[in-house]
């Protein structure tokens, strides 16, 4: 008797679980779901490919620069790369819509290029420190910063140390 009151009560409750795939459902916060790359704030530094720990990321030289690529199905979703990327260039997004089908796992990529410039000095191409590593590093920028920043690495170690023999001449 006992369980057709819980049987009765229970279909008057209705059901207790979400109804997705079907209707809505919610996502906790803090959840960690699919990566997003943003690459304007990208320094080229490859730290998140070196300790992603599905092998997931991987760049690639082009003719335009540096190309990044993340391949969703390999991700663990371990938040390395956004732990150790200083200009928050990635970060793992609250979307959890990553059900694929497996012929479609090479197409359930991020990709971005982080783009060469030119060095104002000898003209080599490099990848440039972004605003938001400048930003982060030194709280903002200054002409002085600009300036270097447009500099290849070779370059600016030039510049620099001959700034160094020149009193009140700055960085
Ligand atoms: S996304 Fe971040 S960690 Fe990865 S290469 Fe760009 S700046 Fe470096
Ligand atoms: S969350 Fe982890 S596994 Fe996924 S791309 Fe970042 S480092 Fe790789």
């Amino acid at each position: 008797m006992n369980f057709i009151r819980i049987l009765f009560r229970n279909l008057l409750k209705g059901p207790s679980t979400d109804p997705f795939p079907f209707g809505e459902t919610f996502t906790p916060k803090g959840l960690r779901g699919r990566i997003a790359f943003d690459e304007s704030k990208c320094s080229g530094c490859r730290m998140c490919e070196h300790v992603c720990a599905g092998g997931a990321i991987r760049f690639d030289e082009s003719p335009e620069g540096l190309q990044f690529t993340l391949w969703h199905n390999s991700c663990t979703f371990c938040g390395l790369c956004e732990h150790y990327c200083i200009p928050r260039a990635i970060h793992l997004t609250e979307d959890w819509h990553l059900a694929h089908k497996q012929e479609d796992k090479y197409r359930m990529i991020e990709q971005g290029t982080v783009a060469y410039l030119a060095c104002a000095s000898c003209g080599e191409r490099f990848i440039p420190p972004s605003d938001a590593l400048l930003e982060k590093v030194y709280g903002g920028n200054s002409a002085a910063l600009t300036e270097l920043s447009r500099l290849c690495p070779d370059c600016r170690r030039g510049l620099s140390a001959s700034r160094l023999n020149t009193p009140g001449a700055g960085l």
